[in-house]
Order: C-alpha cells, then sequence, then structure tokens
C-alpha cells in the first residue's frame, strides 16, 4: 500500500490517519493526502482534526524530508498515536492540480511540435512558471504555443495514470522531459498520460481530462541568463 494517497487518487478531500512521530509543530503520519513541496508545485494546506478533542490544527506547509512527508502545524499539540481526520484545502490544490496539467501540456507541446525543451517549472496557486532553453526570446512564438495548448484542451484529451517498469520506461527518454530524481530501488515508474498527445514520469496530482484546466492565459515571458526564458501563465474557468 502506497502511504501517499495523492499518488493514486488526486481527487480526495479528507482521510483518516494516525499520527506516527512529532518534533514540536511537525509532524508525521502513517498515511496521508498532503502533497509536499516536490517538482515545482506548491504544497497543500488545510487542517488536521484530533479525533479524541475534536481541536484543529492548520496545516500551513509540507515538505519531503528524507524521503518522509512532513506536516509543519500552525500549533503544538498533536502527540504520537493520536488519530487525526485529515482536510485538504481544496480550492488551492484543485488549482495547482490545473496547473500542473497545464505545464505538462505546454511542455508536450514545446517538444512534441517543435523539439524544445523545458528546463524547470513552479507552479503556485496564482500563476505558473516555465523555463524553457532557447537563445532567443519571441514572444509571438510562446502566444502561438499557449494558443496550441488552448487548442488541444478543446479536445478534452483524458489524463491517464498508470505504472510502467523502471527499465521499459527508461527506453523512452521523453517520458522524462524534466530532470527528476526517482529512488534507486523503485521498479515501477508512475506515468502520466495525457492520452493520445504527451506522457510523462511523474509523481504529482493532475485532473482527469483536459477541459478541467480552463484556458491557458499567457501573462509574460522574460530573459534568465543565456538561453533560460522564462515563460508566466495563468489560467481561466470557462
Ligand atoms: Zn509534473
Amino acid at each position: 500500500m502506497n502511504d501517499c494517497l495523492y499518488i493514486e487518487d488526486s481527487y480526495i478531500k479528507e482521510f483518516s490517519a494516525t499520527v506516527t512521530s512529532t518534533k514540536g509543530k511537525y509532524i508525521a503520519l502513517d498515511k496521508t493526502n498532503f502533497y509536499p513541496n516536490s517538482g515545482g508545485v506548491e504544497w497543500d494546506t488545510g487542517k488536521l482534526v484530533n479525533k479524541r478533542d475534536g481541536k484543529v490544527y492548520n496545516v500551513v506547509y509540507v515538505g519531503k524530508f528524507e524521503g518522509k512527508i512532513s506536516h509543519e502545524l500552525e500549533k503544538e499539540g498533536l502527540k504520537e498515536g493520536d488519530e487525526v481526520k485529515g482536510i485538504i484545502d481544496w480550492d488551492r490544490r484543485y488549482k495547482l492540480m490545473r496547473f500542473h496539467t497545464a505545464a505538462h501540456l505546454i511542455s508536450g507541446v514545446f517538444s512534441k511540435n517543435y523539439n524544445l525543451s523545458i528546463t524547470g517549472n513552479q507552479l503556485n496557486p496564482e500563476k505558473g512558471r516555465i523555463d524553457l532553453n532557447i537563445e532567443k526570446l519571441d514572444i509571438e512564438f510562446i502566444k502561438k504555443i499557449i494558443d496550441e495548448a488552448n487548442q488541444i484542451i478543446e479536445k478534452d484529451l483524458p489524463v491517464e495514470i498508470y505504472y510502467k517498469d523502471i527499465e521499459e520506461a527508461q527506453k523512452d527518454s521523453s517520458l522524462f522531459k524534466l530532470a527528476m530524481e526517482f529512488p534507486r530501488e523503485i521498479k515501477k515508474i508512475r506515468i502520466v498520460d495525457i492520452k493520445g498527445f504527451d506522457a510523462q514520469a511523474d509523481g504529482g496530482c493532475h485532473v482527469n481530462s483536459l477541459k478541467e484546466i480552463g484556458k491557458i492565459k499567457f501573462i509574460e515571458a522574460v530573459n534568465k541568463g543565456r538561453n533560460n526564458r522564462r515563460i508566466y501563465f495563468n489560467l481561466e474557468n470557462k
């Protein structure tokens, strides 16, 4: 069983868990649905409710430390063995999911249609950022990419998640568009597949179909050093 619930289902909003360790305001759970700050995507916030006394603890930050997910709470008080109900801030999570799938889609357009690769991304609920390794900053070209991405959203392709054996996955370099770290011992790679368009190895949360993204809006593109162009985008509900 996986102790990260979001890996199996990005749409879970509430869950039950047991506190396995505490260090002041920082606690670990036997399982969690809180996504930690990783892969260029911001963390989930929300709350933990102590089932024993109903006390509520706001989760303000979630990170991964030495392979373990740590929840930073607003205040101390939970103890090892406490059973809690976890509730994630769904508005925030859902925006991050939409941004994350949108980032995969844009990176897919760059690589598939223009053989260009993304070098990084940073996503928060307010805006998305993608770094691109190109020599010249051509705003019209970037806008064209966003238009093409929006046309693909109109097709409302499903987003499927499945696993591949690591040996098989490594034969296909297109699955690894972003430099990502994978633990050496893993045997299976999780694939996020915008069906028929772009598949990438990924451990994050995504929407089930492209229409959920809404519409991608170009904000601006800036030069960030030699060959690095930084593109900012936003999402509109449709
Ligand atoms: Zn991703």
